[in-house]
């Protein structure tokens, strides 16, 4: 059985029995490849501490029964500075939970792998992670064909050039413009000038991608906007949104509780 060698990020890890962990992580070589460490909680030699999300890592492992069984976990970074700061890493949670959530398992898609990279390196140092956020999850949709269109209102036909007020509308992924846009339905608003960056950063080189910047409160609603998205595509809640949104409002005691509890709970 052939050892696979592969640069990864811990996407997942939590403890089964005594003394092993199960992950998930999306690697280089593979893509989105769920497996199980066996000794990981007591050999510091083989794991030292390494396989907790967010984490990138250089890992080897064997294919058996459709699992990995990781043998081998070198940390490469930890991301220390999302670690010591809730907010980022609650932002970290969800590029990592979202992955999770759209990716196909076992297909290799080293241009998400070198996003989710670049993400994480991004959230450590930018001064608005709300902003990484949206570029994060625009890139992943749009890798997994699931960005819709953002052309022209799919009611009267006129283009985004055209007019300045938009709806996106969550229910069907499709955009309309405000004459147009149905209050009962689930919908974020976005302005002209949101949806063209929205386009550019789909289709700008990835060195290109960090550079956008979107307004603050457009970014804010534009995360919101695309991790409702994800949840209609995978039909599952991101907890880490959940947790994210809530944290404006606790106290340190709880905060500490709930970044105990993220990466554990999804
Ligand atoms: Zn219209």
């Amino acid at each position: 059985m052939k050892t696979i060698h592969t640069e990864a990020i811990v996407l997942h890890a939590s403890d089964y029995g005594e003394s092993d962990r199960i992950v998930s992580f999306y690697s280089l070589e593979a893509g989105l490849v769920r497996g199980m460490a066996k000794g990981a909680r007591r050999s510091r030699k083989r794991f030292a501490n390494s396989l907790e999300p967010g984490s990138r890592v250089r890992l080897s492992y064997k294919e058996r029964r459709g699992l990995a069984w990781v043998e081998n976990c070198k940390l490469l970074d930890a991301h220390e500075n999302l670690r010591s700061d809730w907010f980022r890493w609650g932002h970290a949670c969800l590029l990592c939970e979202a992955v999770l959530r759209v990716s196909p398992e076992g297909v290799s898609q080293p241009e998400l792998f070198v996003l989710l990279r670049g993400g994480l390196e991004r959230l450590c140092e930018d001064r608005d992670p709300w902003n990484v956020t949206a570029l994060f999850l625009l890139r992943l949709l749009a890798l997994n064909g699931h960005v819709p269109t953002l052309e022209r209102c799919c009611q009267c036909g006129r283009t985004v050039q055209q007019y300045q007020a938009w709806t996106w509308n969550l229910d069907q992924g499709q955009l309309v413009c405000a004459e147009h846009g149905v209050r009962e339905t689930a919908g974020v608003s976005l302005d002209r000038g949101s949806i063209l960056l929205m386009r550019m950063a789909v289709a700008a080189a990835p060195e290109k991608l960090w550079r956008m910047r979107f307004r603050k409160d457009a970014a804010q609603a534009l995360v919101r906007a695309l991790a409702s998205w994800v949840q209609h595509q995978s039909g599952r809640a991101l907890k880490s949104l959940k947790i994210l949104n809530s944290l404006g409002t606790k106290s340190l005691i709880q905060e500490e509780r709930i970044h105990r509890g993220m990466g554990e709970s999804f």
